[in-house]
């Protein structure tokens, strides 16, 4: 099948080639982010693979279908970059990769949070300059501190499971009820729960419900020092509150590995430019504050589950066989 592959990185086409040998697929690869000016590059290719920041919106979608596509396989979990309702008006299909090693993004997660907490980023950069100085670097003992996971699913569940371990008490807010997340120790609360936590980790998808989850009223009620990791989607934190509520010292740090404008700025090697993006350099000017370009996922076991999960979906279609990661419209999901 002809497939053109989005915002392809040097790292996947290698990978790709090699594991589409014997499924033969003919794969062309594009820097581009797919996006309304970029559409009609993919005219003629029976399917589309795309990453987080492609913007597969309706327009986008239109063209798509207009030029022969049935397919949209993204290379990611998170699906809030595709209309699925306009791909379903459409006659496209949209599949994801629902399992690839969470513990990927659970392991990221932890690493941010015990980077953020003892200063190591700093620390770093100061044995650099020849300075030994200990002076702004202290942290807090983990164990007996309660952990916050927004989200109790795969990745939320197992960060849940490694903080649990480090003798931390953990809660969780959720709108399902998971067993194993009771299972590993973790305590359902309700919102109000959420503020009894000294480190909050971000684990829900991005919705209409969870857009900006953290806002101001929230972060205005964390325990005051509590530490903030976002590892999930930039949009669930309102960033210019988090900016305000680091700057009273409400929030004590912050680690993100996604940001809501990401698209303009992650994946790509901005340090000969000017960044415009006065936020992002606002965030990053903070010494409390760690920013990783969505690297979360980014292991050798996950990338190649993405990538071998994509291609046999895309064979499922050529074979006509049903679509074992399809992600159908909501409201067929509900009806
Ligand atoms: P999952 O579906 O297993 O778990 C998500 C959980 O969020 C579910 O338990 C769900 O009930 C809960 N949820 C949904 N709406 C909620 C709400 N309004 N309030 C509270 N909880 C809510 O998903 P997962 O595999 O654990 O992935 C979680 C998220 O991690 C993905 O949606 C994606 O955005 C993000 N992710 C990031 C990276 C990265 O590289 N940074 C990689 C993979 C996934």
């Amino acid at each position: 099948m002809r497939v053109a592959v989005f915002s392809a990185k040097n790292y996947e086409r290698a990978l790709l080639d090699d594991l589409n040998v014997g499924q033969e697929h003919d794969l062309t690869y594009f820097d581009a982010l797919l996006e309304p000016g970029t559409a009609s590059l993919a005219a003629g290719f029976t399917a589309v693979s795309v990453f987080v920041n492609d913007s597969v919106n309706r327009d986008v979608l239109r063209q798509l279908a207009q030029g022969g596509t049935k397919l949209v396989a993204t290379r990611c979990t998170g699906f809030n970059h595709i209309d699925l309702e306009a791909a379903e008006e459409f006659g496209i299909r949209v599949v994801r990769v629902v399992n690839y090693s969470p513990n990927s993004v659970a392991e990221f997660a932890v690493g941010l949070l015990l980077a953020l907490n003892r200063k190591v980023h700093r620390a770093y950069n100061r044995t650099r300059e020849g300075n030994f100085r200990l002076d702004g670097l202290m942290g807090f003992d983990l164990v007996d501190r309660t952990v916050a996971v927004i989200g109790t699913g795969k990745i939320g569940t197992i960060f849940g499971r490694i903080m649990a371990s480090f003798g931390c008490r953990v809660i969780g807010f959720d709108v399902h009820r998971s067993p194993e997340f009771e299972r590993i120790g973790g305590r359902y609360v309700d919102a109000a729960g959420v503020e009894e936590a000294d480190v909050i980790s971000m684990h829900c998808p991005l919705t209409p419900e969870t857009y900006h989850i953290v806002d101001a009223r929230t972060l205005g009620r964390v325990k005051k020092g509590a530490l903030l990791i976002n590892t999930s989607r930039g949009g669930l934190i309102d960033t210019d509150a988090a900016i305000d509520a680091l700057k009273s010292g409400r929030l004590g740090g912050l680690a993100i590995d996604v940001y809501e404008q990401e698209a303009e700025l992650f994946y790509r090697d901005l340090s000969s430019t000017v960044i415009p993006d006065d936020v992002i350099q606002r965030l990053i000017s903070f010494p409390n504050v760690i920013v990783t370009g969505h690297q979360a996922f980014f292991t050798q076991e996950a990338l190649e589950t993405i990538l071998g999960t994509t291609l046999k979906s895309i064979s499922e279609l050529e074979a006509g066989h049903p679509l074992t990661n399809e992600v159908a419209a909501p409201r067929r999901l509900q009806g």
